[in-house]
Order: structure tokens, then sequence, then C-alpha cells
């Protein structure tokens, strides 16, 4: 019998997902998917966090120490963080032309102006602890915060998987620098740490079907809260600014990334996208570039068929570092707030959009929602009142959900182009 692909069993789940919760909104029964179904979402979500951290660490370590020589990792060090930085430069510009040519905020209407504002402005008080921090953070306070002071403590936190990376590739330069039996006794062991925890996100897939299910099914119904009309006409009014950003993640998703591909990786990018169609799904699903790292790196390997040493340096260091799709979405938003409120942008300013930016999406977390927390950084810098961010919250969630999808999309790219790149210095 034919195997059934894992992206036919996720999106089975995902068309139940939706289907369960929009009945459930319709007929006013989103308690029972709240009570039972979320919490299996909930689980599937936990445990793809659960092997996180382990995951980076084994597999970083695996990959830097299998390789023959420093000089081989600072080569491949050097050209990911060239591509993850070039593309993000890319994607803020994509987004910048974009918002400019179609100024989605030009004609936003004034009462809805008002009524956006004040009706988010509590939400916005319920996050400021966030925004408050990132405000006077400074823009390099997030290369002071890689640096980890105490890595037990570093690693019982998902949200420090930066300090984790450091560590991990301290520890595996060192062990490539040293060679003696003490030491490969070590890397032995990392490497079985590494094939238990591949072993147990194929236990997670199997779950994964299920999981989406649940979390969307959830997502419908928390979205529509107890008013579904009022969230329809909240679309409505922010379909615009919501279509900018979804025709820029398209175009980086469908054009700039398959010119990527075909000259540095000569891919065609249909093979590219069947075999990131499971990754593509669970992204969009969990909004969390993180809690789809397992998942990525199962694809890209097995799929693509990148190797392991460079698979598992590229794509824990993009799934922080690398965020396309976030960085995009921060430009136009900046640029949308600034149209509403009738604030002229000036060339200037579009740089230091630029620039921001792209630090910001570097430095924001691979989690449900950091991105809007991080635009803070981007309208202080070009002096935008952060006030503005209560017109963006009620459509954050569903872009949310595709950003993501173009993070870790990038992430895979680039370790397509990597892997190839290097086979060929071979
Ligand atoms: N949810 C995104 C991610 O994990 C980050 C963001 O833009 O909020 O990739």
């Amino acid at each position: 019998m034919k195997k059934i692909p894992l992206y036919a069993h996720i999106l089975t789940g995902m068309l139940i997902g939706t289907i369960v919760g929009v009945v459930a909104v319709s007929t006013n029964t989103g308690w029972i998917v709240e009570d039972w179904l979320k919490p299996f979402g909930i689980i599937f979500l936990k445990l793809l966090k659960l092997v996180a951290i382990p995951l980076i660490f084994a597999s970083l370590v695996t990959g830097i120490s299998g390789l023959s020589d420093i000089t081989k990792l600072s080569r491949i060090g050097f050209k990911t963080l060239t591509f993850y930085i070039f593309t993000t430069i890319m994607a803020v510009s994509i987004g910048l032309m974009l918002v400019t040519l179609f100024e989605p905020g030009q004609s936003f209407p004034e009462e809805k102006r008002v009524e956006l504002l004040s009706k988010y402005s509590q939400v916005l008080e319920t996050k400021t602890d966030a925004i408050e921090s990132t405000k006077s953070d400074g823009s390099l306070k997030f290369i002071v915060d890689i640096v980890p002071e105490n890595i037990i403590a570093s690693a019982s936190s998902n949200s420090n998987m930066l300090q984790v990376i450091f560590f991990a590739i301290l520890f595996g330069v060192a062990i490539v620098l040293l060679k003696n039996s003490k030491v490969e006794l070590v890397r032995d062991f990392v490497s079985g740490l590494n094939e238990i925890i591949l072993k147990i996100i194929d236990f997670i897939m199997y779950f994964a079907p299920i999981g989406v299910m649940a979390l969307l099914a959830g997502l419908i119904v928390d979205y529509s809260g107890d008013n579904p009309a009022q969230s329809l006409r909240l679309f409505e009014t922010l379909g615009y600014y919501a279509l900018v950003v979804i025709v820029g993640l398209l175009f980086v998703g469908f054009v700039f990334y398959p010119i990527l591909l075909r000259i540095f990786a000569k891919m065609p990018f249909k093979i590219f996208y069947k075999e990131m169609f499971p990754v593509h799904l669970v992204a969009f699903s969990t909004s969390s570039s993180a809690a789809t790292l397992p998942v990525t790196m199962e694809q890209v390997e097995k799929g693509l068929g990148v190797r392991n040493e460079v698979a598992s340096f590229v794509l824990p260091i993009g799934v922080t570092v690398n965020m396309d799709g976030t960085s995009l979405y921060q430009a136009v938003a900046v640029v949308f707030i600034a149209q509403v409120f009738g604030i002229e942008m000036t060339f200037v300013s579009l740089l230091t959009i630029l620039f921001t930016a792209t630090l910001a999406s570097i430095g924001t977390a691979a989690v449900p929602g950091a991105g809007v927390v991080m635009l803070v950084i981007v309208l202080n810098a070009v002096g935008i009142p952060i006030e503005g961010l209560a017109l963006i919250l009620a459509i954050d969630r569903p872009l949310d959900m595709m950003r993501t999808v173009i993070n870790v999309t990038g992430d895979a790219m680039i370790a397509v182009i990597i892997d190839k790149n290097e086979l060929k210095n071979k």
C-alpha cells in the first residue's frame, strides 16, 4: 500500500480543525473546543518546545564537532550570516516598497482609527511590560544578551535559545580543537543524544495531525470570541494593510526565494516546496519558528538531502536570527501606522526602518506574537507613537501565522544553498 505522506495527514488535521472551529463558533459551542480539544493542541506545542533546547544543543555540537577543522566552520558561519543579513535586508526593502506604493494607511477612516486606538489600548497595556523593557533596551542590547552567564539558567527557558546556541558553538569548537580520546567519548555521547532526540521527534510527528487540528479549532474559537461578526468587520477594516503584508510575503516566498534557489543551488523551487510543505503547515498552525524547528530539521535533512553538518548549524541559528517574514511585516506595519497618523516618511526615515527592522527581526524571539513587540524598537527609531500598535493588534495573529511560514522557509532555503555551495568547495 502506498504510504500516505505526512503533509496529507497534517493537512487533513488542519481542515477538520477549521471546520470544527467554524461550526463551534456558529453554534455557540466554543466551550467544547476550549475544554476538550484545545488541550491537545497545547500538548502538541509543549512537546515541540520540549525538544527544542536539547535538539539545538545536541545537533549543533554534533554538527560542529563533525567538521574536520575550524576554517570550515568559520567559512560556513560567514556565508550563513551573510545570506541571513542579505535576505532580511531584501525582505525589509520589498515591504517598504509595497507599503509606499499601495499606501494602505492613507485612506484609513478617521472614526476607525479612534475606535481601534481606544479598543486596543487595553490590550496594549497588558503587553506594556514587554514593550517597556524593549523600549529601554537600546538597539544593541540583543548582542549583550546572546552571551549567557549561567548555562543551566539559559537552558531552562525556551526564550534563551541564542544563549544556548552560543554555548553549543563554544562547546563544539572546543571539541574540534581538542583531539584526544576523552573528548571522543563526549562527542559520541552528544551524537547519541542527537539520535535519541530525532527519534522522539518522530514520535511527536505521529501526533501532529491531531495537534494542528486542536490548535486551529482553538484559534478560531479564541479569535472569534463572543462576537464573530465584529471580528469579520475588523478584518475588513484592516484588510488592505493585511493584503499588502500578504502580497509581500508571497513575493518573497514565490519570487525572491525561487530566484535565489535557482542561482545559488540550482534547485527547482517545486522540489523545495514539496518537501517543505509539512514544515509550512506546522509553522502556520503554531506561529512559532522555534516550535517548528524539529520538523524543519527533519525535512531539510531527509527530504531535501542537506547534510547534517550543515543543517544542524544553519537551521538553529536561522530560527532565532533570520526572520524575513517578520522583518517585512515590521516594515509594512511601521509605515502603515505612520500613514494613518499622517506622519510623513522621509528617505532618512525609510533608511532608519531598513536598519532597525533588520536588527529588530534578528532580536525577535521565535515565538507567537514576538514580532509585534519588537516593532516598538522600529517605531521609536522613527518617532512614531507606539500607541499606533493598537491599530494592528487585532489582525496580528493571522499575519503572524503567515510570516512564520516565510521565516522557516528562508532558513531552509539558506541551508540548501550553503550545503550545495560547500559540496562545490570540496
Ligand atoms: N512568530 C514568529 C516566529 O516564530 C515571530 C514573529 O514574527 O512574531 O517566527
